[in-house]
């Protein structure tokens, strides 16, 4: 995939990737939490990290922050260990069970965070991106579910980091709220900033994303936009009544060039595949009488499913 990050901005970055890991592992007894993960993220790329629940993507995350320690492979940030770009101001991290401290306002909160860090973003600056201004006086045991994730955005915010990774920030969050939330964290990445977000929510990755990361049971399974992950999973389902359809009918049918997949219950088949156009001529030169042809294409979602479901053998070929 061609990186279009260079017209993002400036921002001076070390050289090189923002992110890299390399044959990253990490197991808790016998559950493979991260298993052999590969994946480098260039400076000023905005990477969803998708999977479902266990998938390892807190795992991950965890380890890119260095909190905890893999059992094999590197992590580097910036060319920099976890620790050394965190303790450079590198990294901001909003984390899933974060916490505040109920009597402290959100201004007070925001700037003791700041206080820890060398070179920070001016306080009002960072509750106005993080969009919590207008409730900076109020104490943190007064705030909503999502208030309190957007104050916590704003700790994530304040030490002006290169990279902002943030573990599923919109658990907690209305509709309305998220699109708030992303709308802010849009304006951060425009400053050619890095951002890694973990997320089972596919129209988080759909909409806010440059690149798809989808992790299923610790490995990584597809990797690229979200237009070349949505193809990996097979493209476009053909759906036909094959009339008087038998036995002979389906091996027939599943024999069909780029066929992927293939459902027949009744006379009613379900084809996916990767090529409807070939299949669909094929399919019409072999069944003559095949009649109300209907194409769609697969979303993310369909792909999600089918990349993520525990009996899926894995592409031969990723996007990237
Ligand atoms: P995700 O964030 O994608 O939901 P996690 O990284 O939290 O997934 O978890 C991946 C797998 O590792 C899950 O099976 C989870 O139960 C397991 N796991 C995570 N942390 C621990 C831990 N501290 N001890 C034991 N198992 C863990
Ligand atoms: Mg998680």
């Amino acid at each position: 995939m061609e990186t279009t990050q260079a017209t993002r901005g400036t921002r001076d970055v070390a050289a090189g990737a923002a992110v890299r890991l390399s044959g990253l592992r990490k197991h808790y007894g016998e559950v493979r939490a991260v298993d052999g993960v590969e994946l480098t993220i260039a400076p000023g790329e905005v990477v969803a990290l998708l999977g479902p629940n266990g998938a390892g993507k807190s795992t991950t995350v965890d380890m890119i922050l260095g909190l905890s320690k893999p059992d094999a492979g590197e992590v580097t940030v910036f060319g920099k260990t976890p620790g050394d770009a965190v303790r450079a101001g590198m990294i901001g991290a909003m984390l899933q069970g974060g916490t505040l401290l109920d009597d402290l306002t959100v201004r007070e909160t925001v700037r003791m965070v700041a206080k820890l860090h060398r070179t920070p973003m001016p306080l009002e600056q960072a509750l106005r991106q993080a969009g919590i201004d207008d409730i900076a006086d109020r104490r943190a045991n007064k705030l909503s579910g999502g208030q309190k994730q957007r104050v916590r955005f704003a700790v994530a915010l304040v030490s002006d980091p290169d990279l902002l990774v943030l573990d599923e920030p919109t658990a907690a969050m209305d509709v309305g709220t998220r699109r708030e939330f992303w709308k802010s964290m849009y304006s951060f990445t425009e400053s050619g900033r890095t951002v890694l977000f973990a997320t089972h929510y596919l129209e988080e990755a759909e909409e806010f994303a440059d690149r798809v990361v989808l992790m299923r049971s610790g490995r990584v399974v597809a990797d690229g936009s979200v237009a070349q992950v949505r193809a990996l999973a097979g493209g476009r389902t053909i759906r036909a009544v094959l009339p008087d359809a038998t036995g002979e009918t389906e091996r027939l049918v599943a024999t069909l060039p780029a066929v992927t997949d293939f459902e027949l219950r009744g006379e009613r088949a379900a084809i996916s595949s990767s090529d409807s156009d070939a299949t669909l001529r094929a399919l019409m030169a072999a069944v003559p009488a095949v009649h109300d042809i209907e194409i769609s294409a697969v979303g993310l979602e369909g792909a999600f499913l089918s990349l993520t479901a525990e009996d899926h053998t894995e592409p031969e070929e990723a996007a990237r």
